[in-house]
């Protein structure tokens, strides 16, 4: 959530600075603004809405200069106005900031500075760090410091974070202080492009792509100085940080539409190819088992694990969930699937033979993270199944697995998700291969897990079917979304994406659950999206969707291909292709994806920039 962009060098830092919004404003929409530092001037053009709007007043209003700040922002404190859009300026202007985070002792700190004279402009938590610098300045010259020292700068910089309670990533600008970005981070991430007399900061790696391919992960407690001469990074309580230089593997087209109109879709129909990118290298047919390079735990430990704790937020908690049915079943070990923002607080018994696996999509969900170094702090082994190649959480975890899904753009997660799921499925083959599963079983579950890029090629020809469905349905206000087993985390997938992108009322349920309460939401008006591949316990469900009939709920039913019988009792059948009941969610998942962008596009709604939402929650 939130973008931050920063540049010092030779370009011309205004359009570098909006380029670098746009790519970053999945992550938040509220506003966007800009500060650029020339000749002793402190210029800053900001405004609520889409960063296309502060172009526009950039067109009209440029700014000239090769330093500067940007931010695209997603609102915590302060609704989503112009006083309330970053940068902020502190003192009388002294001082230029941008921030992603949340700045929790902000009301203490806005009295204090409000009975020194300083005058606020916004209702945001970040704009006492802006005065808080300010004055920390004005003391610092008034003990012999100078406003154009970098030392003294850094020295105040340090006054003010000393004083800050919360999570930070900043980027601050001394007007006296030329051709010079100082960046922060506490809990929100930040990333610095190195290039030859220029440098560049950005909340991800997005903004840098086509600029340099070298990067350096900013650390928590770590201080940076960006100077076109060089870049210095000291931590906190340790002391100067030798860069550690990554290579940057993203190319554009990985942050490019191309022929498609949004995000999502672009994403929905890439699935094919992340599912085969997250398989790729990774079967061993020889072993009949999987290979994970990442993990950094030895057969031993990982025979000794006796219990499993996979803890995300949001899609990624779905995914959790398919994973958890995969582990019993398959490894035979108990998992249990929390909520991150939960288990941070919670303290549930866990021994030393319980291991934790983080799943995130960004590898900076802000309550992931902490609910990861909660359980690191107690000694549990913390591994990470994560897209983002140096990614906070990939960084921090003692291992784990990457999905190799490419960017995610669309703030509705997808392709995320059948990946998320595709790895969970290689680690429960993984783990049940040392424990209780047969070579046969192995080599059977890796013959249909290569099948699948294809199957799920097949899968999205039901596309114009999804269609039509969603022409049919989109005025309905409320739907039930119901599966059962491996289902069931579907039929959640299924309801969260309709809520996020259409705004729609939806419930995922157990399919036979809905009898203890849901079913009384059940008439004309409410449509029941069932997913009802076949299975054990298919002809259970076929009852539960008569249940529904008999109340005259409409049914959607997502079905296996030849299944022509559904069509007797659902309105309306969505076929999919027939797969083993554990890969069910990699195929049953992507209609209903496709559902929910269609109706969502049907009902007029942004379907990349959901009202209230956006990506990688970097804030608790
Ligand atoms: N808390 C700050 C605000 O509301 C920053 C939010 C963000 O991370 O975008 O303005």
């Amino acid at each position: 959530m939130c973008g931050i962009v920063g540049y010092v060098g030779f370009r011309s830092v205004s359009d570098l600075l909006v380029e670098g919004l746009h790519r970053l404003e999945y992550r938040g929409y509220d506003s966007a603004g800009i500060a650029i530092l020339h000749e002793g001037k402190m210029s800053v053009r900001k405004k609520a809405g889409r960063v296309l709007e502060l172009a526009g007043i950039l067109q009209s209003q440029p700014i000239l200069g090769h330093a500067g700040i940007g931010h695209t922002r997603w609102a915590t404190h302060g609704a989503a106005t112009d006083q309330n859009s970053h940068p902020h300026l502190g003192g009388n202007g002294e001082v230029a900031i941008v921030h992603n985070g949340v700045i929790e002792n902000y009301d203490t700190l806005r009295k204090q500075l409000t009975a020194l004279g300083y005058v606020f402009h916004s209702q945001t938590d970040t704009e006492v760090a802006a005065h808080l610098l300010a004055h920390n300045l004005e003391e610092q010259i008034i003990l012999g410091g100078s406003a154009s020292d970098i030392e003294t700068c850094l020295k105040v910089v340090e006054l003010t974070l000393e004083k800050l309670k919360g999570t930070y990533g900043l980027g601050i600008m001394f007007r006296d202080c030329p051709d010079t970005v100082i960046a922060a981070r506490c809990g929100s991430p930040l990333v610095i492009g190195v290039g030859k007399d220029e440098y560049f900061l950005a909340s991800d790696a997005s903004p840098l792509v086509g600029y340099t391919k070298e990067v350096v992960y900013l650390s928590d407690h770590e201080v940076a100085v960006l100077q076109p001469t060089g870049l210095r990074i000291d931590h906190r309580k340790t002391g100067s940080v030798f860069p550690n230089v990554h290579v940057l593997e993203q190319v554009s087209a990985d942050i490019e539409l191309g022929d498609y109109e949004h995000y999502m879709l672009k994403e929905i129909f890439e699935q094919p190819q992340t599912v085969e990118n997250a398989i790729r290298g990774r079967l061993d047919s020889e072993e009949a088992t999987s290979v994970m390079g990442g993990l950094n735990l030895t057969a031993k430990d990982l025979r000794r694990i006796d219990r499993i704790v996979l803890t995300a937020c949001g899609t990624s908690w779905h995914a959790g969930l398919v994973g958890e049915f995969l582990l019993e079943e398959f490894a035979r070990v108990p998992t249990e699937v929390e909520y991150a923002s939960e288990l941070r607080y919670r303290n549930p018994p866990m021994t030393d033979r319980t291991l934790v696996f983080a799943i995130t999509q960004s590898g900076e969900t802000a309550d992931t993270l902490a609910a990861l170094r909660e359980c690191k702090r107690k000694g549990h082994p913390t591994l990470a199944i994560c897209n983002t190649v140096g990614s906070t959480i990939a960084r921090e975890a003692d291992g784990g697995i990457y999905l190799h899904a490419g960017p995610e753009i669309g703030v509705a997660s997808t392709k995320a998700f059948t990946s998320q799921v595709t790895v969970l499925t290689l680690l429960a083959l993984y783990l049940g291969r040392m424990r209780h599963m047969s070579y046969p079983a192995g080599r059977r579950i890796i013959g249909q897990l290569r099948d699948m890029p294809d199957k799920i090629s097949k899968t999205l020809q039901c596309h114009d079917k999804v269609l039509e469905v969603a022409d049919k349905y989109f005025r309905f206000n409320n739907f039930l979304y119901l599966g059962r087993l491996y289902n069931f985390p579907v039929a959640l997938e299924g309801a969260l994406k309709l809520k996020e992108i259409s705004y729609i009322h939806a419930e995922g349920y157990p399919a036979a659950e809905m009898k203890h309460g849901p079913i009384a939401l059940v008439d004309e008006q409410t449509p029941s999206v069932f997913v009802i591949p076949r299975g054990g316990i298919y002809p259970k469900v076929v009852s539960n969707m008569e249940e529904i009939k008999a109340r005259r709920g409409p049914v959607i039913a997502i079905a296996c291909e030849g299944d022509t019988d559904i069509a007797r009792v659902a309105d309306d059948v969505i076929y999919v292709p027939d797969v083993e009941e554990y890969l069910q969610p990699l195929v049953c998942a992507i209609p209903l994806q496709l559902l929910a962008y269609h109706v969502a596009l049907l009902r007029g709604c942004n379907v990349d920039r959901p009202r209230n939402l956006a990506k990688s929650v970097t804030v608790e």
